[in-house]
């Protein structure tokens, strides 16, 4: 069988076994990328074709020079998520002419989901998985429907995560994920790159080793992962094509829409762009991330260099006084209410807003009873991330109860609370 692309037009045979699979990873040399990939674009590998996909980022000149030695007009797949570098549509023109691949398709996301989801294009940075899951899972999963696999450039060496990446996975879809460099490192493909004179992404020149979307990308410094300018700052490190390794093309685990939707504020639940600071991770190029008050007390110098949006953790017994008017540096702060009778969160809350004058958002997260909700508000908060169940219910109900009298005065409202009423006073 040739490497046109048959896909569309064929039934999908039954995906390999898992013995067929050991069996055909034990018959690849390590390192001979070109014979893998003939070997899946021939159609040898699965019952239907395997479909070239390509990021056309630092190192794709390779797979596309062994594509095109194996056929020039094999159809090569580019996610276009609209989000990409100039330079790397340039690139794509470069290597299409010098290679002379004649079938490059573009998938693009549905302008339904981008204007439903992402209508100020900023989804990247509230919500990347979501992102991610619209501008490229999506358009992938419906340009494969009919393929048996695909190829991609995932090699061992990039992330600890890809430590063990065979030539060939197979995917709990009834796919096959064909990985030809899974075995190169850096040094072949800087040799390949060389023998065939084949041209370097504009940004690879500049420092940056592994190249995505323009937003979500950053360069590497000396001695860093290659992948590490990928998503810099937030928890995370994969698109959602490639989620592990014997995974279908991964969905988010909730649909979008209700993905990360824990945040309520102004009224409704809304995914939530920040979390919390892992242990021991560093605290250089931290973006939307809620730090511990005691590290902030301990690493103030490092944190406070840290340009971007940054939020604090407060726990019972944190002093907040001490504090003071820092809190101004924190775009977010968040409350812990370890359990619902634990009712120092509140007393954080009143010295943040009234003695302080903190104005960014002020969260209260854990263990919170409907009743409390009111009480959380009027205190000064402004968001919530609630644990209990019943009260997300009620929440998402707008089903909360009414509070009608406040036994207690806060200062930063016109109430006059129970007591205190002239009447009261004058019957003293
Ligand atoms: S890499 Fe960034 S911009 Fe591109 S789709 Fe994912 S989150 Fe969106």
């Amino acid at each position: 069988m040739g490497s046109s692309n048959l896909a569309h037009a064929e039934t999908i045979k039954p995906r390999p076994t898992d013995l067929q699979l050991v069996a055909l990873n034990g018959m690849f040399d390590e390192k001979d990328g070109l014979s893998v990939l003939r070997h899946a674009l021939d159609g040898e590998v699965s019952g239907a074709s395997i479909a070239m996909v390509s990021s056309f980022g630092a190192d794709s000149s390779v797979l596309l020079h062994m594509v095109a030695q194996i056929n020039p007009h094999q159809e090569v797949l580019f996610l276009e998520t609209g989000k990409h570098f100039a330079e790397t549509l340039e690139y794509i023109e470069i290597i299409k002419k010098q290679l002379g691949l004649t079938n490059v398709r573009f998938l693009e996301p549905d302008t339904k989901d981008v204007e439903r989801f992402d209508p100020k294009g900023n989804l990247w940075e509230t919500d990347p998985d979501s992102c991610c899951h619209i501008r490229k899972t999506e358009p992938l999963d419906a340009a494969l429907k009919n393929y048996g696999g695909w190829v991609t450039g995932r090699k061992r060496f990039q992330t600890n995560d890809r430590g063990v990446l065979p030539h060939f996975e197979l995917t709990t879809d009834e796919r096959v994920k064909v990985n030809p460099l899974a075995y190169w490192d850096n040094e072949d493909v800087r040799a390949y790159r060389e023998a065939h004179d084949l041209p370097a992404h504009p940004l690879f020149l500049k420092g940056f080793l592994s190249i995505g979307c323009a937003p979500c990308t950053s360069m590497v410094k000396d001695g860093e992962d290659p992948r590490s300018g990928r998503w810099r700052g937030k928890d995370k490190t994969e698109c959602g094509i490639h989620f592990d390794v014997s995974g279908k093309i991964a969905h988010p685990t909730v649909e979008i829409g209700q993905k990360a939707m824990n945040l309520f504020k102004d009224g409704a639940f809304v995914a939530d762009p920040w979390r919390d600071l892992k242990d021991g991770e560093a605290l250089t190029d931290l973006d939307h991330v809620h730090i511990p008050l005691k590290t902030y007390v301990e690493q103030r110098a490092v944190i406070d260099a840290n340009p971007r949006d940054l939020g604090l953790i407060l726990v019972p017994g944190d002093d907040v006084d001490a504090l003071g008017e820092d809190a101004q540096r924190f775009a977010s702060i968040s409350v812990a209410f370890p359990t619902f009778t634990d009712g120092r969160g509140y007393s954080y809350a009143r010295l943040l807003r009234e003695r302080y004058g903190y104005k960014g958002e002020l969260r209260a997260h854990g263990d919170i009873l409907t009743d409390q909700v009111a009480y959380l508000l009027r205190c000064g908060f402004d968001a919530l991330t609630v644990v209990n169940e019943a009260t997300r219910k009620a929440l998402e109900d707008n089903n909360l109860g009414e509070v009608s009298i406040f036994m207690q005065p806060i200062g930063a409202s016109a109430e006059v609370p129970v007591g205190t009423r002239p009447f009261l006073r004058r019957a003293k």
